[in-house]
């Protein structure tokens, strides 16, 4: 590997450090809602569950009916309401309007408390992909313009506005906001909820049923939202990096799979692999390739380029070629002692 890709791969393990930063943040956040979700729980179990008998049967018998399709669809139009913050005061309306089971009031309940952690979890990855984006793009370009030795501003620059229409974009059909909401308003009160009910059936204590629910949730952190923000990241770096290629006019990059001792296990095949900018098809020949993967491009800076810099910017004294950042003709003159040409 030569000194200008080990500059860009630098740049690229601050990526990662960041996207390390990002998900220690977020999993400080989680505890709050883990907090809350087992007190929805511990209220609920000792309300319904054990002190009036509940019958697990019924409630499955409910969940699997017709009933569900259209408890589903008012689940979604709760999910629009929490959308925009209107949904406080909701809850007790489902409770008696919608005569639903007591475990679908459950999964309701832990949607709702989980409404409010999905919705400052999609803020805070808003602010954190566009600072990714942002990062990598004009460092990307910045390097790639030290590589050529031609310091130039005559590229592509972003307003926020701009950067967060990009971070917003769907890819693979979604983008990472609906990812977020999927993650926590669709999967995780279902796994919750099923959580409870094999609790239940097993006889297991109200204790015992919240540890379980809890270790579900801690699962849920640990591998969805680490995988969520892993991938979400790195795909703001990655196509930060196309913008900067395609900006800076660079027709190959190189696939790299190996970042710091690690290496990408799916994307061996890849690794050190060239493509053209244009053809590059993420997923394909372009990271992410796959969820959690860390992989990562650097530009193909071509001989000549390099080459007709370093005449150009060759040292009098040594006759050798070195890269020197773009200046005047007149501040090139002066540093390399030629004041009396
Ligand atoms: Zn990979």
């Amino acid at each position: 590997m030569d000194y200008w890709q080990e500059r860009h791969l630098e740049n690229k393990k601050a990526s990662l450090a960041r996207s390390d930063d990002y998900e220690r943040y977020i999993l400080n956040q989680s505890q709050a809602a883990l907090k809350e979700i087992q007190l929805v729980l511990h209220k609920w179990l000792n309300k319904y569950a054990l002190s009036t008998g509940m019958t697990i049967e019924s409630a499955n018998k409910k969940l699997r009916g017709k009933s569900l399709d259209s408890w589903y669809e008012t689940l979604d139009h709760w999910e629009e309401l929490a959308r925009n913050g209107r949904y406080e005061g909701r809850l007790n309306l489902a409770y008696y309007r919608l005569q639903i089971t007591r475990l679908q009031a459950l999964e309701a309940e832990t949607q709702f408390v989980i409404a409010k952690y999905a919705d400052l979890e999609v803020k805070s990855m808003e602010n954190t992909l566009v600072n990714e984006f942002k990062q990598n793009y004009y460092r990307d370009v910045y390097e790639i313009q030290s590589e050529k030795a031609t310091y130039d501003s005559n590229f592509d620059k972003y307003t926020d506005a701009q950067l967060e229409t990009f971070v917003n974009q769907r890819w693979h059909g979604k983008n990472f906001s609906e990812r977020v909401w999927g993650n926590f308003v669709n999967d995780l009160p279902q796994e919750l909820t099923t959580a409870v009910r094999r609790g239940i059936l097993m006889g297991m204590s109200n204790y015992n049923i919240i540890k379980h629910a809890s270790a579900k949730f801690q699962e849920f952190e640990q591998y969805k939202q680490h995988r969520l923000i892993i991938t979400e990241m790195s795909h703001a770096a990655n196509e930060a990096s196309y913008k900067a290629y395609k900006t800076e006019h660079i027709e190959e990059y190189r696939f790299l799979a190996t970042l710091e001792t690690k290496t990408c296990a799916i994307c061996g095949d890849l690794d050190y692999e060239t493509f053209a900018v244009d053809d590059r098809k993420i997923s394909v020949n372009y990271p992410p390739i796959h969820g959690h993967c860390r992989c990562t491009t650097v530009p193909v800076v071509k001989g000549e380029e390099r080459l007709s810099h370093q005449r150009w910017a060759r040292d009098p004294d040594t006759n050798k070629g070195k890269y020197i950042p773009k200046q005047t003709y007149n501040e090139w003159a002066n540093s390399v002692g030629l004041n009396d040409i």
